[in-house]
């Protein structure tokens, strides 16, 4: 088998390795790669800490950012070489225990923080500089009458050498001197420069104060003055510079010359822009992300007296179907549409809409009258998803619900509203969806906030909180008990028993459903066995247990089926694995390989909720499935007695296709005596259903199986 897995401190060593590699090339270090690497060490262990801390520090990247300087990193490319590899590898490498979409949101804020910190370290340092060149310039200008030649050559030198652009004019401002660096830096010739004024320098975005500094300074009341200032090229484009302007006097002391020193910052400030566009921006939609709306969000809610904010939390209705089912492409495209359809919502000043993540989008209004606003805005919002999305020749139907929450602002903190938000949110879908609800103090204190649950999933494991219901599944010929389906709770110490629909989605967020699934196959399997010994019934019982999309692409699936298997004494033909319709179609042959291994091996596979998806029964052939679970939406539609005569021929063709596919049929959700009747005359095989029994304890189905076999 494999090695030693990595602990964290070899990982924080690989990152400190590879962003030793990126960077090296562009550093004016003197020392050995490996040397720099030591030198790094440190700053990544800052950052991974940073990265994992339970408040967001801006402080610590900052400082990181400034500690790149010191090692001689200053060249804008080190830069940027080292953001990329902190937003490729840092959560990848330091992120191992953390929810992985907050952990990328704070990865960006920190390479937002790392590159203030550097812009701000390197202007401190070139201002070092500055100073230290003008004093030399001063220096030569003072001795000039004692040693001429010696300090001149020596000024000479500097200003020739000099990476920094120097300029020298007369108080009038007629340039009389300047280096190759400042030519370079304008892109002219030495005589253009020569025939300018400096007066001619002004700029759309030259700070207000800047030409009165000038002034001050030319009449001989400032000795000098620093600025960031803009200067037209002459091909148009624009020169950003860090720029110091100080005064030269003669031998008396009376001003007689204005030296500039300047350092183009013009690349640096691109990519800084750039940089707060990526961070705070959705690289799919191109709306804001969750970290500029908290920034809005902020603002808005620390806004003064009389002001108030509304907000939308949307998620959307069964999007992970149209994803799973679709593919990611068709989801990403789906996601565009829906960005940009919520965008024409929200177009009034004050008004903003951001995606929060996955399916995730928020609408915040602000001003006095966000009471009315809000409700208009979400009514607008749910308009606007009323048209189909055409995706791939197809017209998808998009819905979505809306937690609203509205208030004055100076009461609440972002976080807390973002609660609120998203309760609200889940209480509009577990209301059936495709609706908005209004926030509710007193809901909010009941509810069970997401984030919650994903925290407390990972020691629910551990801690034994996960139990097991079975429901029977039964025999419509004979009404014999066939088996029964393992559904997962969680009794949760503070919120009592939560159904699957509640933490399964959290648990394939976070990866934990692999665990939790093998825990679950190893309990059913073992409570198989126990039913095998004692009813050896003429057909052996059979358990269904359930199985998400995540666990089919995991490489321990037929592994560890066999070994639970094996180690149970238990024959592969007692379990059948039910796969969602959705997760299967148009799967390709790799999804499909472990599923095949596992039919070939005797295990039966289900079709979970068939007809949920969009599927194509054509492609029913192509999957190794046995079973086909009709979804509970068609036992409801036979709620009403006569049952819809669309309804029963649906099924019953769904039924004829399958039986002549050698698949059998299973209805989910059969609830009373006349819906049995009516799917077993249609030619159904089995069925699962609060008529029957509800999922309950294993010993439920002891009694179940005996009074089938005694009566
Ligand atoms: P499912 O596999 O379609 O399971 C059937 C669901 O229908 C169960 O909900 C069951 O309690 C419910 N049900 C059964 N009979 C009736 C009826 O007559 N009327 C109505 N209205 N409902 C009925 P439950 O237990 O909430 O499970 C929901 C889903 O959670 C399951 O849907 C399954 O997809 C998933 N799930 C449950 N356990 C596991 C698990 O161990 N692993 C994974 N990956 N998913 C699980
Ligand atoms: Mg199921
Ligand atoms: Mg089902």
């Amino acid at each position: 088998m494999s090695a030693e897995p990595d602990g964290p401190e070899d990982r924080l060593r690989r990152f400190a390795t590879i962003w030793s590699r990126a960077v090296f090339p562009v550093t004016s270090t003197s020392a050995t790669r490996p040397e720099f690497e030591q030198q790094l060490l440190p700053l990544a262990r800052r950052l991974s800490e940073a990265l994992k801390a339970r408040t967001y520090d801006a402080d610590e990247a900052k400082a990181v950012g400034a500690a790149l300087v010191s090692v001689h990193c200053t060249d804008p490319e080190a830069l940027s070489r080292t953001l990329d590899c902190v937003d490729a590898y840092l959560v990848l490498y330091c992120g191992e225990d953390g929810v992985q979409e907050d952990l990328r949101a704070r990865a960006a804020r920190l390479q937002h923080a790392m590159a203030a910190g550097f812009a701000q370290a390197l202007r401190e340092r070139t201002l070092a500089e500055q100073e230290a060149i003008a004093q030399a310039a001063l220096q030569a200008q003072g001795v000039v009458a004692q040693a001429l030649h010696a300090t001149e050559a020596r000024f000479r030198a500097v200003f020739e050498g000099a990476a920094i652009g120097i300029g020298m004019a007369d108080l009038e401002g007629n340039v009389l001197q300047v280096n190759g660096a400042l030519l370079r830096m304008f892109g002219v010739s030495e005589q253009t420069m020569r025939d300018r004024n400096v007066m001619e320098w002004t700029h759309a975005e030259d700070a207000p104060q800047t030409w009165k500094l000038y002034e001050e300074l030319v009449r001989g009341d400032r000795e000098h003055y620093h600025t960031e200032k803009a200067f037209h090229r002459p091909d148009g484009t624009v020169l950003w510079t860090n720029l110091t302007v100080s005064l030269l006097r003669d031998a008396d002391g009376n001003p007689q010359y204005q030296l500039a020193l300047m350092e183009d910052t013009t690349e640096r400030r691109l990519l800084n822009l750039r940089l707060r566009y990526e961070a705070t921006h959705d690289a799919l939609t191109g709306l804001p992300n969750r970290t500029f709306f908290f920034e809005r969000l902020e603002k808005a809610l620390g806004a003064g007296k009389g002001q108030r904010f509304g907000l939308c939390y949307l998620d959307l209705d069964g999007f992970k179907t149209i994803n799973d089912s679709l593919g990611h492409a068709a989801g990403d495209r789906l996601l565009v549409e829906v960005a940009d359809r919520l965008q024409s919502c929200a177009t009034a000043p004050g008004e903003m809409v951001a995606r929060l993540g996955g399916d995730e989008f928020v609408a915040l209004t602000t001003g006095p009258d966000t009471e009315r606003e809000v409700d208009e805005l979400a009514a607008r919002i749910m308009n606007a998803m009323v048209a189909p999305i055409s995706v791939d020749g197809r017209e998808l139907t998009v819905r979505g619900s809306i937690g609203i929450v509205e208030g004055p602002a100076g009461e609440r903190s972002p976080a807390e509203v973002l609660r609120s938000a998203d309760i609200t949110m889940y209480r509009a879908k577990s209301a059936g969806g495709n609706r908005f609800e209004l926030a509710d103090p007193e809901a909010d204190a009941r509810a069970i906030t997401r984030h919650g649950l994903t925290t407390a999933l990972p020691t629910a494991l551990d801690r034994g909180e996960f139990f097991i219901e079975y429901q029977p599944l039964v025999h419509l010929g004979d009404g014999s008990v066939r088996g029964a389906e393992a559904l997962v709770r969680w009794l949760h110490p503070q919120h009592g028993v939560l159904g699957p629909d509640r933490f399964i989605p959290l648990a394939e967020h976070t990866g934990l459903i692999v665990p939790l699934g093998r825990w679950v196959l190893e309990q059913s399997v073992r409570q198989a066995r126990e039913w095998r010994e004692r009813h050896d019934a003429a057909v052996p019982m059979r358990i269904n247990v359930n199985l998400s999309p995540c666990q089919l692409t995991h490489p321990g699936l037929v592994q560890d089926t066999v070994d639970i298997l094996e180690r149970m004494g238990v024959e592969p033909d007692a379990l059948c694995l039910e796969v969602t319709e959705s997760a299967l179609i148009g799967a390709d042959d790799d999804l499909l390989k472990p599923l095949r291994r596992l039919a070939e091996m005797g295990v039966d596979i289900a079709l979970d909720d068939f007809g949920t998806g969009y599927s194509n029964l054509a492609n029913l052939r192509r999957l190794p499935v046995s079973i086909l679970k009709l979804d509970r939406s068609f036992t409801q539609s036979m709620q009403q007695f006569p049952a819809d005569p669309v309804d029963l021929k649906i099924v019953e063709g769904i039924v004829s296709l399958a039986h002549s596919l050698n698949l059998a049929v299973t209805v989910e959700g059969v609830e009373t005596g006349a819906q049995a009747e009516q799917l077993r005359i249609l030619g159904c095989d089995t069925a699962q259903g609060w008529y029957y029994a509800r999922p309950g304890p294993p010993e439920r189905l002891h009694e179940l199986a005996l009074v089938d076999a005694t009566g």
